[in-house]
């Protein structure tokens, strides 16, 4: 009887101490989450570094969420936000570019980031002066200025590094149908991305000629050389001629427990100190280069649907031991299917495999935009 009543008591407390992120908003360099309760909850504001820039990591425990991801294009201030359910509560991963610092506002009904940047082209005095904070009086301001952050704030030719992979090569004939090898438009559409992409920026090729590389060289050529992204080009091959149409993945651990496991891990590397170790640097790592593949991979597809008349077979994820390979960003392209004719002749004279080299590289370009 005793126990029963401990319990109903920890549940009782369970209940009284949960909040619900009920809304998530950021424009003009301010983050503001707002709570459906009107309790403050206590906030832990963590920073650390990846390989390609600074991370905020906020923790609220007992808080639940029942708002979506804002969304981040284009920001002079952030790359990306990624929010993860952690036991009861929620960590915020806020990516941020080159130079942002951030001052961190919890209140009754709302908490708020507010971003800075002195490099950021864009205004943000609107966002001192404009907004009002519920309850201000109990605002409890953190900062933590930032100078570390040494990433290229522009996309000028030789700030950037792009690894073009063109698939299969030598023994490895990749797809074979209606007279035309995988490996050799690969190559041919590769080295014509190669030059594309060269206009503006550091390219390097996997390989230029028909030679065999294995799926461990491949990334590691990029690695090596820190570079910021690779792309891998395919064509696909079915079973039978009908299988047909455009898909882009991007990479993706696979095996859920693992990766559960892993974030677990990574989380309590997180709380137990400042430091973090490189396993923790390694994850958060992945996590920023997953969503980044995965908006670059959709915006390739987009490209392609656009310019040609082929199946929109959408954005994939997987665990491609060519992508898994990279620490940069990754994505592979299947532009059409060999065994299907109406495809692959869309991909076989250099008018059309320029335009299809085009086509990716205007979406790398808009992304490294961003
Ligand atoms: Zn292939």
């Amino acid at each position: 009887m005793k126990k029963i009543f401990v319990l109903l008591l920890l549940l009782m407390s369970t209940v009284v101490f949960s909040e619900t992120l009920e809304k998530m908003d950021y424009r003009s360099g301010v983050f503001t989450g707002t709570l459906r309760e009107n309790k403050q909850v206590s906030i832990e504001a963590v920073k650390g570094r990846t390989s390609t820039g600074a991370v905020l990591i906020l923790t609220l425990p007992d808080v639940r969420r029942s708002a979506a991801d804002p969304r981040i294009l284009n920001d002079p201030y952030l790359d990306s936000v990624s929010i993860m359910d952690q036991g009861n509560g929620l960590k915020i991963y806020f990516f941020l570019k080159d130079g942002t610092d951030y001052t961190v506002l919890n209140s009754k009904k709302e908490f708020q980031v507010k971003f800075n940047n002195p490099n950021a082209v864009s205004s943000d005095s609107k966002s001192k002066t404009g907004d009002r904070i519920t309850g201000s009086r109990e605002k409890e301001p953190v900062r933590t200025p930032d100078t570390t952050d040494r990433r290229p704030s522009s996309n000028r030719k030789g700030t950037y590094t792009i690894v073009v992979d063109p698939g299969h090569g030598g023994h490895d004939s990749g797809a074979v149908g209606n007279g035309y090898r995988e490996k050799d438009l690969a190559l041919q559409i590769g080295i014509k991305l190669g030059k594309e992409l060269g206009k503006d920026y550091n390219v390097i090729m996997t390989r230029t000629t028909d030679v065999f590389k294995t799926l461990q060289e491949r990334p590691e050529i990029g690695n090596v050389r820190s570079a910021d992204l690779f792309v891998s080009v395919h064509l696909n091959s079915g079973g039978n001629s009908s299988a047909s149409g455009t898909e882009v993945y991007y990479y993706a651990k696979k095996d859920a427990d693992n990766y559960s496991r892993d974030v677990a891990k990574f989380n309590n590397t997180v709380d137990s100190g400042v430091a973090m170790s490189d396993y923790a640097l390694k994850d958060i790592n992945y996590r920023m280069n997953q969503t980044r593949s995965s908006a670059l991979a959709q915006d390739v597809l987009d490209g392609l649907l656009n310019n040609f008349s082929v199946r929109d077979r959408g954005v994939k994820n997987a665990n491609f031991a060519v992508l898994r390979g990279s620490n940069s960003p990754s994505i592979l392209i299947e532009l059409g299917f060999v065994t299907n004719y109406s495809d692959v002749s869309q991909f076989v004279n250099d008018y059309d495999q320029e335009r299809a080299a085009k086509a990716i590289a205007d979406a790398i370009r808009r992304h490294f935009m961003k």
